[in-house]
């Protein structure tokens, strides 16, 4: 007997489906996708039960004749060949003619649509990949998609479905995206017979266009929080509204990314915006609607059956552009890029530390060696030599401990003040980089292993990371489905038990697949968090210690700032404080 065997037809559709087909929002992407490609002005949507009773979408383009019907259901049937003129573009935009074939497989899916010219309308329905009827139907403008009893035949995949709140939430997110892309298309969500969407098309400019549509999209006090910023390289453009530094959110649910105006999740294109933003984050999440454009050669949307990653020929570029465009429109020319449509909208920042940021802020550097949270990425640079102490070459006095928080020192006639956990923080994010890239990290096993509970997808996300944490220090396992234990970390570090949770808990969020990133991110990602999580010591006063930290803090090569940007120390000059006394500087 050979071992070997061919897959049926209906076997090999049904993988073939739970690749490209995920979850009910995957078929409304694809179906939105189709009508968007046929030239709709007006797209109308009605979801039943989360998707898994009905998702039916109706367009007004420019429709299917019989024979389109029946070739639209088989494998690799796309009529997109001729719209692009070379077999690479097509491909980049992902139309690989295996949408409707997967919904096919999974579903009860009834296509109706007339094309102008034909002498009627037709219909074409039937079950798990198996056509059952065709029938002529009314000459109207377009074509309807009705996917019923999404999964009937795989109840494997059934399962996986997560909540009905959480399927329709990335329902709603899909027409989102699509909406906020295509802004001279009107869309209309309908779900359980409820309204949820009405978005007239606009006739608009792209600007107005695009604010109109995050107006609604994200509610007026996200809305009223976003600027614009708009930046170009050769090769590329990036534009978009983006959250202003003071109006984060507390998730990541208002992020919107576009490539060619296609959503895509992007692991490198939401790191890029948040190192825009270095450190004004503070732990919070912008939201966003940011484009990129690029020349289709430029990008695969293909690695993904769901198109929805894409791979970035030159990514360094990429994160440069997006980042440093955020970075210099939210920062150096904020009175510009706030003034958004809304009155309201257009109040400068007000955070009292913006202020201060504002003079620290320069022009963004290239280089990737210093502390930045995500890599290559602009970095604050220190106030101008001439102003700052000479505190790494001279002698100084540690006067005490402020606030079980600063330490303070006399140098150079002045004052010195140091945020001893930026400063530790700093000393070491570098220690633990100089070990990680000699391929030396001390690792110190732990007697009593740290525990953290994780989600499911979290747990797969550390899992298929656990051989560069090694590489990294850590040692991971797994006990349970969703409990990872630290066994040994690194010795640089200690972790109490809910900081290691939120260590990971994070990295699985920010770091994304283990091979896509490059490797220097992924290293000052791990270093930055490890350090913010790690346990310092509180109060140590001891002045040998307090000289000790000052020393390491010398040899950083960006001492001026804690690994998310923030200050580590400033300087009052003798200047500074007679001018307090009213003594004039000559004192
Ligand atoms: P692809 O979009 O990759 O070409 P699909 O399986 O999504 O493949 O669709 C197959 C073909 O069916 C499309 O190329 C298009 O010709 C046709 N089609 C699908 N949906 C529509 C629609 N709403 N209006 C007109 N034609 C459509
Ligand atoms: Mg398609």
């Amino acid at each position: 007997m050979p071992e070997i065997k061919v897959l049926p037809e209906d076997v090999v559709s049904k993988i073939a489906a739970g690749e490209v087909i995920e979850r009910p929002a995957s078929v409304l992407k694809e179906l939105i996708e189709n009508s968007l490609d046929a030239g709709a002005g007006r797209v109308d949507i009605e979801i039943q039960k989360a998707g898994r009773g009905l998702i039916r979408v109706h367009d007004d383009g420019r429709g299917m004749d019989r024979e389109d019907l029946r070739l639209a259901l088989g494998r690799h049937a796309t009529s997109k060949l001729n719209v692009f003129d070379d077999l690479y573009s097509l491909a980049t935009f992902g139309f690989r003619g295996e949408a409707l074939y997967s919904v096919f497989a999974v579903s009860r899916l009834k296509l109706t649509s007339f094309k102008p010219g034909a002498d009627s309308g037709y219909s074409i329905e039937g079950e798990g990949g198996r056509v059952i009827a065709e029938l002529p139907a009314a000459p109207v403008k377009g074509t309807t998609i009705e996917a019923a009893d999404l999964f009937f035949n795989t109840p494997a995949r059934a399962k996986f479905m997560k909540s009905d709140a959480a399927e329709r939430s990335h329902l709603i997110k899909t027409v989102e995206e699509a909406a906020l892309a295509n802004a001279g298309v009107s869309f209309r969500l309908v779900i359980d017979g409820a309204e949820i969407l009405n978005l007239p098309a606009l006739p608009g400019g792209l600007w107005e266009n695009l604010k109109n549509r995050a107006a609604a999209i994200f509610g007026k006090s996200v809305y009223a929080g976003l600027a614009r910023v708009e930046g170009k390289t050769p090769g590329m453009a990036v534009y978009g509204l983006v959250s202003r530094p003071d109006a984060l959110g507390a998730t990541r649910a208002n992020q919107h990314y576009f490539v060619n105006r296609r959503p895509v999740s992007s692991a490198l294109l939401r790191q890029a915006l948040y190192r825009g933003y270095g450190h004004m984050l503070t732990g919070r999440h912008p939201a966003c609607a940011v484009f990129v454009e690029l020349d289709p050669g430029a990008f695969d949307a293909n690695i993904h059956p769901q198109k929805r990653d894409v791979k970035f020929s030159s990514e360094n570029e990429i994160f440069k552009t997006v980042s440093n465009t955020v970075y210099e429109e939210l920062l150096s020319k904020q009175t510009a890029s706030v003034a958004m449509a809304a009155p309201e909208a257009g109040r400068q920042f007000t955070a009292p530390d913006v202020p201060a940021y504002r003079e620290a802020a320069a022009p963004p550097a290239p280089a990737a060696e210093t502390g930045s949270l995500f890599g290559a990425a602009p970095q604050l640079s220190p106030a101008s030599a001439a102003e700052q102490p000479d505190w790494r070459a001279r002698d100084l006095a540690y006067l005490g401990q402020l606030a079980k928080s600063y330490l303070l020192f006399e140098a150079d006639g002045g004052l010195l003040v140091v945020d001893q956990h930026a400063a530790q923080e700093r000393v070491l994010f570098e220690k633990y980089l100089d070990e990680f890239s000699k391929g030396a990290v001390k690792v110190q096993p732990l007697l009593v292993p740290l525990e953290a509970e994780l989600s499911r997808s979290q747990m797969e996300t550390v899992l298929k990371w656990r051989d560069w944490m090694k590489s990294a220090g850590f040692e991971i396992d797994q006990r349970g489905p969703a409990v990872a234990l630290l066994r040994a970390a690194p010795a640089l570090f200690y972790f109490s038990q809910p900081a290691f949770a939120e260590f990971l808990g994070y990295l699985s969020e920010v770091l994304g697949e283990p091979e896509r990133a490059a490797e220097d991110i992924k290293r000052n990602v791990i270093a930055t968090m490890a350090c913010k999580k790690s346990i310092k010591a509180h109060d140590f006063v001891k002045p040998q210690e307090a000289l000790r930290l000052m020393d390491d803090l010398r040899k950083t090569k960006d001492s001026y700032h804690c690994p998310h940007g923030r200050p580590t120390l400033f300087h009052l000059s003798g200047g500074d404080i007679a001018r307090r006394f009213q003594r004039g500087t000559a004192a």
